[in-house]
């Protein structure tokens, strides 16, 4: 979604609302399509002092399977995004700005990257979840399964050579 700041441009001062929703249901993350809700996108543009200041939240709630129990969970996930926006590049060296097109910045884009490089490296359902044995396939939160630890294979090995 492109915004128009071009009202705003030269008038410190003032500020524009905008607010959308982002679809990334076919995103994958980690492996999952966890987006399946739409996410909504709220934000402004000031001026400041001559200064345009970009702030953004996007926020959903993911449904995803944890990683290691392969139960179905729901996450609240909200996203923060700042930026500074310019017409042009030519005394600035600074990443946070992010330039304008025909006075035009594309919040959708934004937001579409904001949220991605902001998603956990896992989905779990818990911090301190215990996972699946590797042997039995049972829910190891819920209690031990019974199963014998496996050996150490090297000395397993070595048990063999003896
Ligand atoms: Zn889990
Ligand atoms: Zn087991």
């Amino acid at each position: 979604m492109r915004f128009d700041v071009k009202p705003i441009l030269n008038f410190p001062g003032k500020s524009l609302d905008f607010q959308f929703t982002l679809d990334l249901s076919d995103t994958e993350m980690n492996g999952q399509f966890p987006a399946q809700e739409p996410i909504r996108v709220r934000g402004s543009v000031r001026n400041t002092a001559g200064l345009l200041e970009l702030s953004m939240t996007a926020s959903t709630t993911l449904d995803a399977v944890c990683d290691r129990c392969a139960k179905s969970i729901r996450l609240p996930k909200e996203v923060e995004f700042h930026c500074l926006l310019a017409e042009n590049l030519e005394n600035e060296q600074n990443d946070e700005i992010v330039l304008l097109e025909d006075g035009e910045v594309d919040v959708g884009e934004l937001a579409r990257t904001a949220f991605i490089l902001e998603m956990d490296a896992k989905f779990l359902c818990s911090e301190d979840c215990k996972g699946l044995c590797p042997r039995c396939g049972a829910d190891l939160n819920l209690g031990p399964c019974g199963c014998k630890k496996d050996a150490d294979p090297r000395l397993a090995a070595l048990a063999k050579l003896l």
